[in-house]
């Protein structure tokens, strides 16, 4: 597929799209991805919290990071980031136990009504998270 012009997902900027940012906002993104590393690489004991206000970059950026597998979430005990749904702290998935319970119930209500006994045994988000320990 050739390149197509598109709003950048940052800045909504017009660019070419070669990737779901603009050029700018991808170098600033590395930017900060190289600030929170190194400042993770110093102080691997942080929070989320303090490695924003350390490094000025947001918690919603640095939780990007950490879900698209740059950070690794072993080699940092006390990071932890905001539930998608609640905001709760987590350390695994995208939602946290309760919300991904609750989105679970949502679907299985949605696909298949007339199989209500039919969940019991293969049940809830257990799977997916176990999955991601
Ligand atoms: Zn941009
Ligand atoms: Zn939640």
């Amino acid at each position: 597929m050739a390149p197509q012009l598109g709003n950048c997902s940052r800045c909504r900027k017009l660019y070419l799209r070669i990737r779901n940012i603009c050029d700018e906002c991808y170098q600033k993104q590395e930017e900060n991805f190289l600030k929170v590393a190194a400042y993770l690489r110093e102080y691997p004991g942080s929070t989320i919290q303090e490695v924003s206000d350390e490094t000025l970059v947001s918690v919603v950026e640095i939780r990007q990071f950490i879900l698209s597998g740059r950070i690794i979430m072993g080699d940092f005990p006390n990071l932890t980031y905001p539930c998608e749904t609640c905001g709760n702290l987590i350390r695994t998935g995208k939602a946290c136990k309760s919300c991904m319970a609750q989105i679970n119930q949502l679907d299985q209500h949605t696909g298949k009504e007339k199989k209500e006994h039919s969940h019991e045994k293969g049940n809830k988000a257990g799977g997916y998270i176990t999955h991601y320990l």
